[in-house]
C-alpha cells in the first residue's frame, strides 16, 4: 500500500479539507498512475452533499482524472510506465452482463459500475477519487489520452466529454440536425462543442444572456434565455433532440414544445428531485423523455479520440486544491466558465 495526499468530504455541510489516503499495490492487471489533473463535475458536488443518497465519509470526489502511468502489474499489457492516461466514472463491472459484454458497462446489470469514488471494489475496498496524487485502477478502464491533448484539457472529456458525446451519437446527431443544449455549465460547453464538431445546428437554451458572446464563440448558431418566455414561443417545434443538463429540477413541459414530432429530450442532469413531465406536449407530438448515463469504455476512448482528431478542447479554469471549496460555490452559482480542473501536483507528496 501507498499512501497519498487527497482532498475529502468529512460530512455534507463541511468544507472539504486536505488528508491522506492509502492506494493498493498495483495487482497483475492494475495500472499505477500519477493524478495530474482532476475536473470538478456538478456530480461531485451532488454526492458530497448526499444529495442522491447517504455516501461513507471521508469521502475524496473527482472522476475525470489525467495522469501519467508510473507502474504496471505483470499482467498488463495495454499501458506501460509513461503512458498518458485517464480514468473516468468508473473503475470496474461486473464483465459478464449483457452490457457489460456490449461494451456500455456504465449500465451494468450485474451489481452494477464500480463508481470512482463511493463506490465498493473489488477488494471489498471504498474507492476513493482523483482529487488526489495518485491511483491504481484496473487497465480495462483506463483510458488513453491522444498527444494532441494536453493533461489539463483531457481531464473533463473523462466525465463532461463522454456524457454528452454519448446521447449526440446515440441520436444520430449530425448535418441537418438541429438541437439544443438547455444549461452552459461543464456539460453543457461540452455539447455546443461536440454538436457542432458533429455538424448540427446548435442552440443554447440558458437562464439569461450573460454568457452569449461565449456561447456563440464555442460554435452554438443561436442563443435564449429562458426567463424570456418568448424564447419558448419562437422556438416552438424547432428541434430533433434537446440535451437538458440542468443540474435543478425543471418542469420539461415547455421544453417539450420545443421538439418537432418524434423529437427526444435527453436528460443528463441528476437533480435530487422529480421532473414535472406532463403529458399533453408528450402525446400530441410523439415526443419522448429519454436519459443517459455517461459512457463506455470503448466509447470513451472513441470520443477522445474524436476530440483529438478534431480539435475538441474544454474550456478550463485550472486551480490548486485548497480553491475546492469556492469552486464548489461557483459551480453552485452557475459561475463556471466552464470546468474547474486541479492541478493535483502538490497532492502527490504525503
Ligand atoms: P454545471 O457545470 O453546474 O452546469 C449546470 C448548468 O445548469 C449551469 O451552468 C446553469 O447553466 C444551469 N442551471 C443551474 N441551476 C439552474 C437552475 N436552478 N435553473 C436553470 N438552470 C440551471 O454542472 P455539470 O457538471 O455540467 O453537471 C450538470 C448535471 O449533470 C448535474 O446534475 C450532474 O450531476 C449531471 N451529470 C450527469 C451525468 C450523466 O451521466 N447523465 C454525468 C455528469 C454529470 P446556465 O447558467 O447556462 O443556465
Ligand atoms: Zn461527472
Amino acid at each position: 500500500m501507498s499512501t497519498v495526499s487527497a482532498y475529502a468530504a468529512t460530512s455534507p455541510t463541511d468544507p472539504l479539507s486536505r488528508t491522506t489516503i492509502t492506494r493498493r499495490d498495483p495487482g497483475p492487471h492494475d495500472v499505477a498512475f500519477d493524478i495530474a489533473f482532476a475536473g470538478v463535475c456538478h456530480s461531485d458536488i451532488h454526492t458530497v452533499k448526499a444529495e442522491w443518497g447517504a455516501p461513507q465519509y471521508p469521502l475524496v470526489p473527482g472522476h475525470e482524472i489525467a495522469g501519467v502511468v508510473t507502474a504496471v502489474g505483470s499482467e498488463v499489457t495495454k499501458y506501460k510506465v509513461g503512458d498518458r492516461v485517464g480514468v473516468g466514472c468508473f473503475v470496474d463491472s461486473c464483465r459478464e452482463c449483457p452490457s457489460c459484454l456490449a461494451g456500455h458497462e456504465q449500465y451494468c446489470t450485474g451489481g452494477g459500475m464500480v463508481g470512482t469514488y463511493a463506490g465498493v471494489g473489488r477488494d471489498g475496498q471504498l474507492t476513493q477519487g482523483g482529487y488526489s496524487g495518485a491511483i491504481v485502477v484496473d487497465e480495462n478502464y483506463v483510458l488513453r489520452i491522444p498527444d494532441e491533448i494536453p493533461l489539463d484539457a483531457a481531464a473533463p472529456l473523462l466525465c463532461a466529454g463522454v456524457t454528452t458525446y454519448s446521447p449526440l451519437r446515440h441520436w444520430n446527431v449530425g448535418p441537418g440536425k438541429r438541437i439544443a443544449v438547455v444549461g452552459l455549465g461543464g456539460l453543457g460547453h461540452m455539447a455546443v462543442k461536440l454538436g457542432t464538431a458533429m455538424g448540427a445546428e446548435v442552440t443554447v437554451l440558458s437562464q439569461s444572456l450573460k454568457k452569449m458572446e461565449d456561447g456563440l464563440r464555442l460554435g452554438a448558431q443561436h442563443y435564449y434565455a429562458t426567463s424570456d418566455p418568448d424564447t419558448f414561443k419562437k422556438l416552438r417545434g424547432g428541434f430533433d433532440v434537446i440535451l437538458n443538463t440542468v443540474s435543478a429540477s425543471l418542469d420539461l413541459g415547455a421544453y417539450l414544445n420545443l421538439l418537432t414530432l418524434d423529437g427526444t429530450l435527453v436528460e443528463l442532469g441528476m437533480p435530487e428531485s422529480a421532473l414535472a413531465v406532463p403529458p399533453g406536449p408528450l402525446v400530441r407530438m410523439r415526443r419522448s423523455v429519454s436519459g443517459s448515463l455517461i459512457g463506455g469504455i470503448a466509447e470513451t476512448q472513441e470520443m477522445l479520440d474524436f476530440c483529438a482528431e478534431h480539435g475538441v478542447r474544454p474550456e478550463i479554469e485550472v486551480i490548486e486544491p485548497d480553491y475546492i471549496n469556492t469552486a464548489y460555490e461557483r459551480v453552485l452559482a452557475s459561475d463556471v466558465r466552464y470546468r474547474f480542473v486541479i492541478d493535483t501536483e502538490s497532492l502527490r507528496q504525503s
